[in-house]
């Protein structure tokens, strides 16, 4: 983690730090692959976004799309100048917008089943009111562990809705799109854990493997199939006959085909 090139942004102010050396390649980017691999969650988000707006989705999915762009234009500014403010902003966005974008997925499948009733609202709203009491209480005191903690819980209050999901769907597309989700999610975290625990025998490498600049893009293509598969679910039960086709051959997305009276 020693310093390079000088620094444009100054001295590192940021409390937490990454694998990678600081201004190893220009004095403009202090951590150069953690900052370049936010372009596909960005770029993947766009092309969700463009997506939903097209096929006129429910607004909901466009707010999921960019949420996920704004954490990762977020996360570039982190890792280019390591300056602490970018870290709250980040820290903030993830806390705040996080729930947000959990409490929109679980009102997308409850409102979704048709019965739509109490608990149609009440987990939206318990859990946009948790993500700003937490965010409050974050600013005023700071438990590193505690945001793990949350997001973790928040990550497992969506599972279960997802896997019920999962079992409901019968196309095969989808599914798949599920288990990416999954196979992403375990890679993207073990990427991550090493980077962080294993930095010391890593750096005595030939060659850094940059773990946090992996967990950035298997992040990015975790929250697009997380998004898609919501997107074709929820066209499944509105009755918009979706389909799971492939951009290029190879990004998969929903195309759907509204009835001509909605
Ligand atoms: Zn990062």
């Amino acid at each position: 983690m020693a310093d390079g090139i000088s620094s444009f942004w100054g001295p590192v102010t940021s409390t937490i730090e990454c694998c990678e050396k600081n201004y190893a390649y220009s004095s403009y980017i202090a951590e150069f692959y953690n900052t370049l691999s936010n372009i596909p969650t960005i770029l993947l988000a766009l092309i969700g976004l463009i997506n939903a707006l097209r096929q006129r989705f429910e607004k909901r999915f466009s707010v999921l799309h960019i949420s996920n762009m704004t954490l990762a234009i977020g996360s570039m500014l982190y890792h280019a100048t390591l300056q602490h403010i970018y870290l709250q902003f980040n820290l903030g966005n993830s806390r705040v917008m996080k729930p947000l974008w959990y409490g929109r997925c679980c009102y997308t499948c409850t409102s979704s089943t048709h019965q739509i009733g109490t608990t149609c609202s009440t987990m939206p709203t318990f859990l946009f009111l948790y993500g700003a009491l937490f965010a409050v209480v974050h600013s005023v005191i700071r438990f590193g562990i505690g945001f793990k903690v949350h997001y973790v819980i928040l990550c497992l209050l969506c599972v279960p809705r997802m896997y019920k999901y999962y079992i409901y769907t019968q196309d095969v597309s989808a599914k798949r799109l599920a288990k990416l989700y999954v196979v992403t999610l375990v890679l993207g975290s073990l990427c991550w854990f090493c980077d962080r625990v294993f930095c010391k025998e890593i750096s005595r490498w030939p060659i850094n493997p940059q773990g946090h600049a992996l967990w950035h893009v298997f992040m990015g293509f975790n929250s697009y199939f997380a998004n898609t598969f919501l997107m074709f679910c929820r066209a499944e039960q509105r009755e918009w006959a979706p389909k799971i086709v492939h951009f290029m051959g190879v990004l998969p997305y929903v195309k759907i085909e509204k009835p001509k009276t909605q």
